[in-house]
Parts: C-alpha cells; sequence; structure tokens
C-alpha cells in the first residue's frame, strides 16, 4: 500500500508572513485528519517561517529547488544542507516551469535528485510533455527519457523518490488530464521505473499527479491505481480547496495512519 501524498506547490506566491498565516488555516482545515502525506513547499524565504508554522502538526515542509554542490560560488542558489537546517523534508525537483524558464535539464534533475538523496531529503520529481510533444505523439518517448536520465542509478535510495506526472498543457491552465490519460502516463511511468530499478522497488514509489487538480476532480484522479497524490499549484494557495484535496486522498486510503516526516 502506497500513502497517498498530497503536496502545495506554492511557486513565487506568498511572504513569509503571507506563508505562516495559510499553514495555519491549512492546520485548522486538516484538524484531526490523517490517512494522507501532506507537504507545503513555500519560496526558499518563507521556509524558516514555514517551518515555524508548521512545528507539532504532521505537515512537512518542502523546498522548490536545490543546488547540487554543497556549498561554493553559486550566487543565488541554496543547498541541500541549508534546507535541511530550516527543517526542510522535501523539495521539488524538475518542474517544468524550471525547465522551460531557467534551463533546467534531465543532466540537471538527475545531479539535484542526488544531491537532495544524500542530505536525506525526499525528491519530488517532475516530469511531463508539452502539448506540442502530446499532439505529435512524443508523449512516451519524452517522458521515458526525463525518467531514465533524471532518475538513473539510484541504487537503494530509489524507494524514497516520488515522482510528480504533470504535463505541460494541464499546469495553471484549468485543463486538465483525464483519469484515463493520467493514468496511461503513469502506468508507462511505473513501467520505465521497474526497468531502470530492480525487484519490487518501482512499486513501492508514490507517482503524483499535476495539473490543475481541484477537489471537483481529486478523487477521480486519485481513484487510478498509479496515482498515488498530487502535486497541487493554483488551488494549494487557499486553504480550504487544498485541504479538500487532501480529504478526497484521505476518503480513497481510509484507515491508514498519516505518515509523519522523520524527526517533527
Ligand atoms: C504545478 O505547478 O505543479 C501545478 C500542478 O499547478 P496547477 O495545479 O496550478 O496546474
Amino acid at each position: 500500500m502506497r500513502t497517498k501524498i498530497i503536496a502545495g506547490n506554492w511557486k513565487m506566491n506568498k511572504t513569509a508572513s503571507e506563508a505562516a498565516a495559510l499553514i495555519e488555516e491549512i492546520r485548522a482545515e486538516l484538524e484531526g485528519v490523517i490517512g494522507v502525506e501532506v507537504v507545503v513547499c513555500p519560496p526558499a524565504v518563507a521556509l524558516k517561517d514555514a517551518a515555524a508554522a508548521v512545528k507539532g502538526s504532521a505537515i512537512g515542509l518542502g523546498a522548490q529547488n536545490v543546488h547540487w554542490d554543497e556549498s561554493g560560488a553559486f550566487t543565488g542558489e541554496i543547498s541541500a544542507a541549508m534546507l535541511k537546517d530550516l527543517g526542510v523534508k522535501y523539495v521539488i525537483i524538475g518542474h517544468s516551469e524550471r525547465r522551460q524558464y531557467f534551463g533546467e535539464t534531465n543532466e540537471t534533475v538527475h545531479k539535484r535528485t542526488k544531491a537532495a538523496l544524500a542530505a536525506g531529503l525526499t525528491p519530488l520529481v517532475c516530469v511531463g510533455e508539452t502539448l506540442e510533444e502530446r499532439d505529435s505523439g512524443q508523449m512516451e518517448s519524452v517522458v521515458t527519457k526525463q525518467i531514465r536520465e533524471g532518475l538513473a542509478d539510484l541504487g537503494d535510495d530509489f524507494t524514497r523518490i516520488v515522482v510528480a506526472y504533470e504535463p505541460v498543457w494541464a499546469i495553471g491552465t484549468g485543463r486538465t488530464a483525464t483519469p484515463a490519460q493520467a493514468q496511461e502516463a503513469h502506468a508507462l511511468i511505473r513501467r520505465t521505473l521497474a526497468e531502470i530499478s530492480s525487484g519490487d522497488m518501482a512499486n513501492t514509489v508514490r507517482i503524483q499527479y499535476g495539473g490543475s487538480m481541484k477537489p471537483d476532480n481529486a478523487v477521480e484522479l486519485l481513484s487510478q491505481p498509479d496515482i498515488d497524490g498530487g502535486l497541487i499549484g493554483g488551488a494549494a494557495l487557499q486553504a480550504a480547496s487544498f485541504a479538500a484535496i487532501v480529504k478526497a486522498g484521505v476518503s480513497l486510503d481510509a484507515g491508514f495512519r498519516v505518515q509523519r516526516p522523520a524527526g517533527s
């Protein structure tokens, strides 16, 4: 049984004080709710206040990027140790906005993933095709290449990764992949994960769906056999809609206890 994981990607939204306030609201909405792993990923400058705000709750804290070196002359970058020091447990890697606007490649995704794992962070590694790639029949080749190159040679750490399938055409567009389209891509990802890992490892890896997931489509998406959670953008910026998606996951996994991030 894979515990569902719902993570909010706040992107470049919320100041430090706004982030703390939103977490307070999410905590209130999720009071007594168990059964799903919940993560919030505010901007880097809000992480310290966010860490204080999640303290004593089961909400895990995530960052939106990490550099692969431990320290050095990399202006504007943040190391895994710096994130850990703030209480961060998860990190989004290879989001399509970083691939599209900031030159992220499968190679840099791989380096960031290795560094995150080495530091004990849980990487949420994003893959997904553009509309042009889907329409020209390249979804399969693009996504399998992203997986093969981004997640190569992870050894025993393989089981600690989380993959997010985020079709670029569904991110922030209000256009969602149908549950069948999403399931097809998730099954492809799991098959590819099986090809690059050993034993039963691929069956333990959680694969989130991301792309305009909302309270009204969450249950249908989260009921697909290979969809193990969601990476939520727009709907994560309001406590009520984010909590409603979490509760959709809980209703499907009733009876399973929430996983507390280590050390909380
Ligand atoms: C995202 O940015 O990861 C995302 C899924 O955004 P949205 O939910 O707004 O489509």
